[in-house]
């Protein structure tokens, strides 16, 4: 199959979380398989160059129609790690990536609508013919409405869209701008219920409702945070859209890309280790305290990898930091805060905790060192509020991190309880789960993992390498897709 994949993210050159993983990952996954997978990414100014190889024009005069006008695109074609980039570079005083960052500008919603066009008329002017076109959250939801009312009728006629949702939280919430923009007008039609209007406010465009209702497949990112979306307030006021369209929704689980995230070949880390080598873990332990200044001791490094938002639950973040050095055990904080209140919230922490020789505070994204923290924590805490997926646990568990999670999500579907889950055989069972968003319930659960690592250490390695043994890499989750694009392909 040809499949063309069109995302704001992809990982290593544009990750901003989980999506980035995705899109490199489950397109690694399908060109193993033989099939052809491209992507198309805007081009940035703040890509990591470094990792884009032999990096090209491929399309000099892409004109792309916008406001009645056009602007004119240059397309680069470069790999990453071996995938096949496009990237769309505009020249226009908009200056729409050229910003220095992904997202959080007013015009966002202008910025990824001129994206998703920019991608479909690259294709059609290419003569491109994917059978499968995968896009991805709110920046791209309006390029099924695109191909189905407009390009349809200039030669795409015979693609199928798959559309992808990582989070329901952020919709791309836009005005009749964005059809003016776009050269799709008639705001009459686009502002029905059935179509783009917001659910709540009828003044609006969603335009992850637009993915929706046009797509010929709908999948979020694991089979638990479908159903959180169709029955409970997660769906950010979509259940409704969701339950309309239920015949073409389902979750599917995300893997990992284990020649990224695996001990075994990791080049970032001290010492590459597996589950029948895992005293080699302790050097990684050893080497990421001497990064981070912290005491050589015998206490268990209880770590956090993630961003700093209210959807992670950062009050309990923040709380489990406290309890672990209460507790005698050292702490390890790598997350980036885009909200301003948090961000200071944690920057002062970092200062109070300076000297704290258990304690780090790393604010900022950095991929190298969210490797050593992977290959040198014990454990991992996850105290989200929703988590549609979640990627930090099934990275721990491979390296023999012991995640701590709350049960939402994708976290309940990968993560089962020592002590209480009802998996049959134990051997199963791979971390601690807590279910209410107070300070004890996450008490409760770390309390436990501690105790196991103090008091009964060959349990607690036992623990770790029934982790290290499940198998979450994109081999099934590519079945999935494989399966669902022939389907909507049929
Ligand atoms: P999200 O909701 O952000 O998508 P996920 O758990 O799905 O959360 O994915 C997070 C990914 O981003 C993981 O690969 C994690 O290691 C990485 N990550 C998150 N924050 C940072 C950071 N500050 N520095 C480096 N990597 C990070």
């Amino acid at each position: 199959m040809y499949i063309v994949q069109i995302a704001s993210e992809c990982a290593p050159v544009a990750k901003v979380g989980g999506l980035g993983d995705v899109v490199y990952g489950l397109s690694r996954e399908l060109s193993l398989r033989g099939h052809c997978v491209e992507i198309i990414l805007p081009k940035y100014d703040c890509l990591r160059y470094d990792h884009i190889w032999g990096m090209h024009e491929a399309y000099r005069d892409l004109w792309v129609p916008w406001f009645g006008g056009a602007i004119h695109c240059t397309v680069f074609y470069g790999w990453v790690h071996g995938q096949q980039c496009f990237f769309i570079e505009p020249h226009s005083g908009d200056n729409f990536f050229s910003r220095g960052f992904f997202y959080g500008a007013l015009d966002d919603h202008m910025r990824f609508a001129f994206f998703s066009k920019a991608a479909l008329e690259f294709l059609q002017k290419s003569n491109k013919r994917p059978d499968i076109i995968h896009c991805h959250d709110w920046q791209t939801g309006l390029v099924p409405v695109m191909l189905f009312e407009m390009y349809k009728w200039h030669g795409l006629w015979n693609q199928r869209v798959c559309y992808t949702i990582h989070n329901f939280k952020h919709q791309g919430i836009a005005g009749a701008d964005v059809l003016w923009a776009t050269g799709l007008n008639n705001e009459g039609y686009y502002f029905h219920y059935d179509r783009l209007r917001d659910n709540f406010n009828p003044f609006a465009l969603n335009c992850m409702k637009g993915g929706i209702v046009y797509a010929n497949a709908v999948t979020t990112v694991s089979p638990h945070h479908a159903w959180e979306a169709h029955y409970t307030d997660i769906g950010c006021g979509l259940s409704h859209t969701l339950h309309l369209h239920q015949d073409k929704f389902k979750g599917i689980l995300n893997g990992i890309d284990y020649s990224t995230w695996n001990p075994e070949v990791d080049h970032n880390i001290k010492l590459q280790y597996s589950w029948d080598s895992l005293e080699n873990k302790a050097k990684n332990k050893k080497a990421l305290r001497d990064r981070l200044l912290l005491e050589d001791n015998d206490r268990p490094i209880i770590a956090y990898i993630g961003r700093l938002d209210d959807q992670k639950g950062v009050h309990l973040v923040h709380h489990a930091m406290y309890y672990a050095l209460n507790r005698g055990a050292q702490f390890v904080l790598l997350g980036s805060a885009t909200e301003g209140s948090i961000n200071s919230w944690f920057w002062h922490e970092k200062f109070h905790l300076n000297d704290n020789p258990n304690c780090h505070i790393e604010l900022g994204f950095n991929a190298e060192l969210s490797h050593m923290i992977y290959a040198g924590a014990d454990m991992l805490v996850v105290p989200s509020n929703y988590e549609p997926c979640g990627l930090t646990q099934l990275i721990a568990l491979k390296y023999g991190v012991v995640p701590i999670v709350r049960g939402v999500g994708g976290l309940v579907s990968t993560v089962f309880d020592r002590d209480h889950d009802d998996k049959h055989p134990p051997e199963e069972r791979n971390g601690y789960v807590f279910y209410q968003t107070d300070n004890h319930a996450l008490e409760s659960a770390m309390e436990r993992a501690i105790g196991l690592y103090t008091v009964y250490p060959e349990e607690f390695r036992k623990l770790q390498i029934q982790g290290m043994k499940y198998d979450y890499s994109w081999n099934n989750p590519g079945n999935e897709y494989i399966d669902l694009y022939e389907f909507i392909r049929a």
